[in-house]
């Protein structure tokens, strides 16, 4: 499953948010099951309200949501990279996740207490991002030496690799984080293979006060500036009234969002974010049995999405049956479609679009 990261200093409100995360997935426990891998990774349910609707149309046995795992990183501190706090093995912890939510408190507590001492967001996030440039710095500098002896004994791939260790060198020696490289489209996937922390699709979070959750404030705002700047997503969430909105069962909480503003709890949004954030999107399959969301790339074709279920599927894909999201509902599901010619036959070459629910044709 996706792995993201939940990273930022401490008492920002980073294992509030985290256990809201996980306690949301384990109120829908019927059909949400959660489970925790670790205790400090939560297993959770993609929210998706449009596979309820074709759930409910099918009158599927079972609903099978797509996951998310959240790690909660905690022991990021001034020096972490040196060690201090509790160091490079958390920042370890980040190396094998696909995105990185940043948490950035932008709420006023005096009974909290913050590290630095003051409320600064941006300072926050500097922080947090000048120890992974110095993790990112150190690890690359240990491969150079290994790397070259390779590359001259003639291997290519060492050499690729060196030459893009190289790039991200050149950005952190210079202050800048690595995703501020230009990376060529072929290189794309030996970059993703260093594992780099500055260069990971980054979701800043903004961790606002309960009077701020539906529109933010300027700190939050200052944080989105600085997110659209780097090419990386915002969110405004109270991580506090996310752990309230986790424990309310689902006729509470609408009536809970309706009182403060909100269309759907923060956590959804900070998810769909995630989602958008690493080209993601859906595809169901539906029947009596159960309806089941998939995760896939934007642009992935057919016989690709078919792969996510099987290999078998992708290897002798023969066409896939296609009805849009709109037009099963509108049409009260398979059969309504067929007869009004809004089920496709779809080959090789379709392009799967999000909310597609799609049968698969293959040969084994
Ligand atoms: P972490 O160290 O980043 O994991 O931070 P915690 O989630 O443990 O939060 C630190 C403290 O801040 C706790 O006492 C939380 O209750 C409090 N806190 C978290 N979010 C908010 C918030 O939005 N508003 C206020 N007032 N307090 C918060």
């Amino acid at each position: 499953a996706l792995k993201v990261a939940i990273v930022g200093l401490p008492n920002v409100g980073k294992s509030t948010l985290f256990n809201a995360l996980t306690q949301t997935a384990a109120a829908q426990a019927a059909n949400y099951p959660f489970c925790t891998i670790e205790p400090n990774v939560g297993d959770v349910a993609v929210p998706e309200p449009r596979l309820d609707a074709l759930a409910a149309i099918a009158g599927s046995k079972e609903i099978i949501p797509a996951r998310i795992n959240f790690v909660d990183v905690a022991g990021l501190v001034r020096g972490a990279s040196k060690g201090e706090g509790l160091g490079n093995q958390f920042l370890a912890n980040i190396r094998d996740c696909d995105a990185v939510a940043f948490v950035a408190r932008c709420f006023e507590d005096d009974d909290i207490t913050h590290v630095e001492g003051r409320i600064d967001p941006i300072s926050d996030l500097d922080i947090i991002e000048t120890e992974l440039m110095l993790a990112d710095l150190e690890s690359l500098e240990k491969r150079v030496v290994n790397l070259e002896k390779r590359a001259k004994g003639g291997d290519k791939e060492s050499a690729t690799t060196l030459r893009l260790v190289k790039l991200a060198l050149a950005q952190l020696n210079e202050g800048r984080p690595a995703f501020t490289a230009e990376v060529a489209k072929e290189d794309d996937k030996a970059w993703r293979m260093l594992q780099l922390l500055t260069a990971k699709p980054a979701l800043y979070v903004c961790n606002v006060d309960e009077g701020s959750a539906d529109k933010g404030n300027s700190l939050s705002d200052a944080v989105a500036a600085r997110a659209a700047k780097d090419g990386a997503k915002s969110v405004v969430i109270s991580a506090k009234i996310e752990s309230e909105i986790a424990l309310l069962d689902a006729g509470e909480r609408a009536e809970f969002l309706e009182t403060i503003g909100l269309e759907e709890p923060g956590l959804n949004r900070m998810i769909h974010e995630a989602y958008k954030l690493l080209g993601l999107q859906t595809y169901f399959t539906v029947g009596p049995k159960e309806a089941r969301a998939w995760t896939i790339h934007v642009g992935d074709t057919a016989p690709q999405s078919a792969g996510v279920i099987h290999t078998d599927f992708e290897k002798g894909f023969i066409r896939a049956e296609t009805i849009a999201y709109d037009d099963y509902v509108r049409l009260k599901g398979e059969a309504g479609a067929r007869e009004a010619g809004r089920m496709r036959l779809e080959g090789k070459d379709y392009v799967v679009q999000d909310g597609d629910v799609m049968h698969f044709r293959f040969n084994t």
